[in-house]
């Protein structure tokens, strides 16, 4: 095994976490000491908690882990972004210091065991790592067939996402370097790391319950993201709608000169039914198509104005070793891209 820089942070998103975080930190710590004295991280590695806007006493229990522990940093946004904004902005925020990120849930659902896999596919020269996981046992029928659908769609839809990878992954500082080049508003991590190339691998681990609380992603979370990572990946929908109304003026071509050799014939059709169908079903593709046109629009315009991803309001970062005393340092609230 090569020997790579090897200073880990662990990035963890947390929002309304207030259940699991005690737990889930606690259990973060013990793995980070097991690596640290088998030597696969270095003493300067960290776990970095991203408070993504929690309503709860989430960020409290940031600050007072911090406060106790130099293991620990905090990062607080201003309002709620979304898991993506919260991974990124850990990941950029890890950058400047660690050698290596790894994103990881708070709840544990994640299994942690798999780090030392993650580790060694690093130090094998692998710059991103994917975890890929095993099965959907533990998802209800709801989430099993609404993730299963929309792997489904994505690939139909030619985009390159892994299935049931869900950003649970290693990056280097190089993959993370890569990253900070992007600076698209629209987030999809999942399709966008892919994108990037460099040496990677896959490391398969199991799904757990989640340790305590609800699940954060709402039904209207998923579905902004499904359409985040469609829209993101790919311009197949609109390709769809040309091709659909390609289609459809052949078929009304055909129709216009059946419907004049009728006039001809003196045939006199009553055609109800056939009209109110042909009718509503034309306003209802275009309606949809229009919709969809709108949804690419709608993401331009948010290019366009280019604002930034998220605000981060406060930092807290301690310089020094995992055991060792150490200064503390919260850095001015600042605007953060
Ligand atoms: N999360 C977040 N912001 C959000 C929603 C979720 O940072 O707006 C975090 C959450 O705290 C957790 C991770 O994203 O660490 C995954 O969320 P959750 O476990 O609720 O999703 P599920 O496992 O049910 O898909
Ligand atoms: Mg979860």
């Amino acid at each position: 095994m090569s020997n790579r820089p090897n200073t880990l942070y662990l990035v963890v998103p947390c929002y309304n976490e207030e259940e699991a975080l005690p737990h889930s930190a606690q259990v973060m710590r013990e793995k980070l000491d097991r690596l640290m004295q088998e030597g696969k991280v270095s003493p300067e590695s960290k776990i970095l908690l991203v408070n993504d806007g929690s309503r709860d006493k989430t960020w409290q229990l940031i600050h007072s882990l911090c406060d106790a522990d130099p293991a620990f940093a905090g990062l607080s946004f201003s309002r709620n972004y979304g898991h993506q904004s919260a991974i990124l902005a850990g990941m950029m925020a890890a950058r400047q210091h660690a050698d290596i990120a790894v994103t990881i849930d708070a709840d544990l659902q994640q299994d942690i065991e798999a780090l030392d896999q993650f580790l060694e596919k690093y130090q094998a020269g692998c710059e991103i790592v994917y975890g890929i996981r095993n099965d959907r046992n533990t998802d209800g029928f709801f989430k099993k067939l609404t993730a299963n659908g929309f792997y489904g769609l994505m690939h139909l839809l030619g985009c390159n996402v892994m299935s049931n990878h869900a950003d649970y992954r290693l990056l280097s500082k190089k993959a993370l370097d890569a990253l900070a080049e992007y600076k698209e508003v629209n987030l999809f991590l999942r399709g966008l790391i892919p994108t990037m190339g460099f040496q990677s691998d896959i490391v398969y681990f199991d799904v757990k319950e989640r340790e305590a609380g609800t699940s954060k992603y709402t039904f209207r979370k998923m579905l902004t993201l499904a359409t985040d990572g469609i829209t993101s990946m790919s311009t197949r929908p609109i390709q769809l709608i040309t091709i659909m109304g390609f289609l459809v003026s052949v078929f009304s071509f055909v129709m216009i000169v059946y419907c004049i050799a009728d006039w001809f014939l003196g045939r006199n059709v009553p055609g109800y039914t056939t009209s109110l169908v042909v009718s509503l079903l034309m306003g209802g593709l275009t309606i949809f198509s229009l919709g969809i046109v709108g949804e690419y629009v709608g993401k331009i315009y948010l290019e366009a104005k280019a604002r930034p991803r998220y605000i981060v309001e406060s930092f807290i970062w301690k310089e020094g070793n995992i055991q060792s005393h150490s200064t503390e340092k919260e850095e001015e609230p600042h605007a953060s891209n």
